[in-house]
């Protein structure tokens, strides 16, 4: 085989593979982003179960406080009530009494509301916190695998690179030119030649051209799509008049993919 075609077709197989290492090592970063974001709701849903609890301890710590007034002015109105002169003083003082019971007894309602509220607030805090650790090992795993491939692949890159280099050295400068141009425009730059057509754009070839494409001597692009071409003689068809024996997998695929052959009807009067 010429030497330059088989170089290229080693740098395009190189190439290609870059290509999508350094697709994944971009796309790898941005998996990642996305598994952080989940994870930042769950660290919301922990902070506002938090935030709930705080407010509902807040609010009896006030009623306590509440309470706690009205039965100092509770004490205060009885001590008075030794020393008042009148009845009608001592009633005055036994209302504010009552009224101060009464507040009393609405505050420790208004307690016991909040304490079976905290019951509800604290197992949403108990979730939560357990789906934050859950999503939180899920992350640390996402991002040490992510970081281990990315070294991988920086890694493998790197090899490849200096394969690349050592590929292009070898191929003169116009056959080069072409080749990134191919690259650079239709993705891949080397097409096989089978069953005189290109397997690229599936342009017939030209008898003559074919010939010559079969060597695998010559440098030959098509006249159609411009990929460089080669010919792989384990990829041609057996001989028509034998039968098959064993097809190749490409021939096995073809041959499932083609209609089966209408069956002749004989017209019957
Ligand atoms: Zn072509």
């Amino acid at each position: 085989m010429n030497q330059d075609l088989q170089k290229l077709i080693e740098l395009e197989k190189v190439d290609r593979e870059a290509t999508r290492l350094t697709e994944e090592v971009a796309a790898l970063p941005k998996r990642v982003a996305a598994i952080e974001e989940k994870l930042a709701e769950h660290k919301a849903a922990v902070e506002k179960a938090k935030a709930g609890l705080k407010a509902n301890e807040a609010g009896r710590r006030q009623l306590e406080a509440d309470i706690k007034g009205f039965q100092e002015k509770i004490a205060k109105y009885r001590s008075q009530s030794s020393s008042v002169k009148t009845n009608d003083e001592y009633r005055a003082l036994m209302h504010e009494v009552e009224f101060a019971e009464k507040q009393i007894s609405g505050c420790e309602d208004k307690i016991l509301e909040l304490m079976i509220g905290l019951e509800n607030e604290e197992k949403s805090l108990k979730t939560a916190e357990a789906q934050l650790k859950v999503e939180a090992v899920d992350v640390e795993k996402e991002k040490s695998e992510a970081r281990v491939r990315t070294a991988e692949d920086e890694k493998l890159l790197v090899g490849l690179n200096e394969k690349r280099g050592q590929l292009r050295a070898g191929v003169n400068d116009s056959t080069m030119a072409h080749y990134d141009r191919l690259m650079r425009q239709r993705k891949f730059a080397i097409a096989e030649a089978r069953e005189q057509k290109c397997l690229a754009c599936f342009v017939m070839i030209r008898p003559q051209t074919w010939e010559e494409i079969r060597t695998n001597e010559q440098m030959i692009t098509c006249n159609s799509c411009g990929r460089i071409f080669y010919y792989d003689p384990t990829h041609e068809a057996p001989p028509p008049p034998e039968p098959p024996k064993k097809k190749s997998r490409a021939r096995a695929a073809e041959a499932e993919a083609a209609p089966e052959p209408a069956a002749e009807i004989t017209p019957t009067q």
